[in-house]
């Protein structure tokens, strides 16, 4: 069914892009996440995205797939719901969204969408088994093993975000030291405003550490040495090699790397085979273009 449309549900901007058959972008728009407004705001924002994107596309897309934070069911239902949305839990998202944009639709995570994404079109391409770790406002993870995506026994396979052993501060969840702490944008935005007294975005903390912020820095380097001891977690226990790691905070690619890359070279693998983190290829279009392929997979 193409043209498709995919669409990001976002924790600050909900994104549409549209695609034609070969897989290719031909209409992309965004708005601000009407967060606190509740369920109906949210769709009114997706049909106003799906509208601008098919608009500049000049295609008629065919069906929908929705990537959204939390855990959805397979009739669109939010069963548990990410805190940064009001009016979230229990909202029939998938029915609102056939309703508004009179179309098909499917939604799933969007960490899953991410993954599907970069796995089709990204640096997951022609990898069998890999995991996605998504650094966007929390921190969320998808695996795929023998090219498919598992997502276990509760639909909560790969909550990278919520694993211990990252510090003693408190998780978005209520526990404690999660990998989220570290490397959410959210969270290095809120350390670096407890450690200077400064509140900034994560993109302003990334460019204050380019300028030799020594607080912002050392933030950085903090989250991706956290990002390359969970990668070598993953990597001991299910023996896979490459790992997609994308979201809002990988922009600030640069600032991560070398701290992934002295975690990874102090604590090599025990199967000899070193550990690829690959940066995703998508960008931000990743979780709309991989929500596309919840269509395919339902339909
Ligand atoms: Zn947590």
């Amino acid at each position: 069914m193409y043209p498709r449309l995919g669409i990001d549900i976002g924790g600050t901007g909900i994104s549409a892009v549209v695609l034609d058959g070969a897989g290719i972008v031909r209409g992309r728009a965004s708005v601000p996440t009407p967060a606190e407004h509740g369920g109906d705001a949210m769709v009114a924002a997706c049909l106003q995205v799906a509208t601008d994107a098919a608009g500049q596309s000049g295609l008629a897309p065919a069906a929908a797939g929705v990537g959204a934070a939390g855990i959805i069911d397979a009739n669109g239902v939010v069963l548990a719901a990410s805190d940064s949305f009001t009016g979230w839990e229990g909202y029939a998202l998938g029915q609102k969204l056939r309703e508004a944009l009179a179309m098909p639709v499917q939604v799933g995570n969007d960490v899953a969408a991410f993954v599907l994404g970069e796995q089709q079109f990204g640096a997951g391409r022609g990898i069998e088994n890999f995991f996605g770790i998504a650094l966007g406002t929390g921190v969320g993870g998808g695996l795929v093993l023998n090219s498919l995506l598992h997502t276990g026994e509760h639909g909560a396979a790969a909550e990278i975000g919520h694993i211990p052993g990252f510090g003693k501060r408190h998780c978005t969840c209520g526990r404690v030291g999660h990998l989220e702490t570290i490397a959410a944008g959210r969270s290095i935005s809120a350390r670096y405003a407890e450690e200077t007294g400064n509140m900034h975005s994560t993109k302003a903390v990334a460019a204050l550490a380019r300028e030799g912020d020594e607080v912002a820095a050392a933030l950085f380097e903090r989250a991706g040495a956290g990002v390359a001891r969970a990668a070598l977690m993953i990597s001991g226990i299910l023996d896979i090699s490459a790992l997609v790691v994308g979201g809002g905070v990988a922009s600030a690619w640069d600032l991560l790397l070398p701290a992934m890359e002295s975690t990874l070279r102090a604590s090599p693998p025990i199967s000899g085979n070193p550990i690829s983190i690959l940066r995703s290829e998508l960008g931000a279009d990743a979780v709309a273009i991989g929500a596309s392929r919840f269509i395919s997979r339902h339909a």
